[in-house]
């Protein structure tokens, strides 16, 4: 048994040298790891109950304006709030993490990008 004391600066430093140990590698990791492009991820399936449900589009040229009062001409999903990433020709999109959507595409939920 040791007689040294534990201070408050020793626990401290061995606390952070602990959390220092645990944490660098899932750090480097993060850090490390190729950042997925929208592009590598599917394309959202037109059948997706979701895309549906909010009338999604490949192409908004074709959105039927009667049917689809909220469309506004000109908006896709290149230039909407919810993209993620940069316009092109796939892009993510907020409410479909999991898929890409074509840049040219259109859904109900569409807003001007702030
Ligand atoms: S929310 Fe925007 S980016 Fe996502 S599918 Fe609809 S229009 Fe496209």
């Amino acid at each position: 048994m040791s007689n040294t004391p534990s201070t408050p600066s020793r626990r401290r430093f061995l606390h952070t040298a602990a959390v220092a140990a645990v944490g660098a590698p899932i750090a480097f990791r993060l850090l490390t790891q190729p950042a997925h492009a929208a592009s590598d991820k599917p394309a959202l399936p037109l059948d997706n109950p979701q895309a549906v449900a909010l009338g999604y589009v490949e192409d908004a040229s074709k959105v039927d304006a009667a049917a689809r009062p909220q469309f506004k001409p000109g908006s896709n999903c290149n230039n909407c709030n919810f993209i993620q990433g940069e316009p092109g020709e796939r892009v993510g999109c907020m409410l479909f993490p999991a898929n890409s959507v074509a840049g040219a595409g259109w859904c109900v939920s569409w807003a001007a990008k702030a």
